[in-house]
């Protein structure tokens, strides 16, 4: 195991007072410097800086930062849930870590999905059938990779072939 033991920091951002938000700070006595590269191969919609050593990703609407000594996640509604969204981010390195053999690690910094760039390429029907209410809200839960492309239907039908292709490229783009 790469990442065994850290120390917690619970706090409210000076710059937000009264808003209910909260951020943590993970001290890391182990140094995963070398885990960041494979972070960035597999991480959809990281952003990683190999120069400065720290990845940024968004997880469940929390923005997360990641550098060798330091795990940070900020936009948390409740600061009980510190400890466990930072244990899910170490278990997630710690995953990544031990299947290394199978990844090939980079070190690019891809570019940041903008959700404007999926939604058209989406069908823009806004029929629903993804569950969300419309094919915007649906390249936003893609950008922030909370929905995955195959879950909107019509896209995988002949009609939207071209559309479907250049989204697809789009995605592997911006994860590679
Ligand atoms: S299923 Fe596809 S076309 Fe329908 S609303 Fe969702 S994203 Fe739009």
């Amino acid at each position: 195991m790469l990442l065994q033991s850290y120390h917690l920091e619970v706090f409210a951002p000076p710059c937000e007072p009264g808003a209910e938000r909260w951020s943590v700070k993970a001290a890391l006595d182990d140094d995963i410097g070398d885990a960041l590269p494979y972070l960035n191969a597999t991480l959809k919609g990281a952003i990683y800086s190999h120069t400065a050593r720290v990845l940024t990703w968004r997880m469940g609407g929390h923005a997360i930062a990641i550098r060798p000594r330091e795990i940070a996640i900020s936009n948390l509604l409740d600061k009980d849930t510190a400890a466990t969204e930072v244990k899910r981010v170490v278990d997630i390195i710690n995953r990544t870590w031990e299947r290394r053999a199978e990844i090939t690690p980079s070190t690019e910094m891809r570019q940041r999905l903008k959700p404007m760039d999926v939604y058209k390429l989406l069908p823009a029907t806004n029929c629903k059938a993804c569950g969300q209410p419309t094919c915007f809200t649906f390249a936003l839960k893609i950008t922030a990779g909370e929905a995955e492309p195959e879950q909107c239907a019509p896209l995988f039908t002949d009609a939207y072939r071209e559309k479907r292709e250049k989204l697809l490229t789009l995605l592997e783009g911006a994860l590679n």
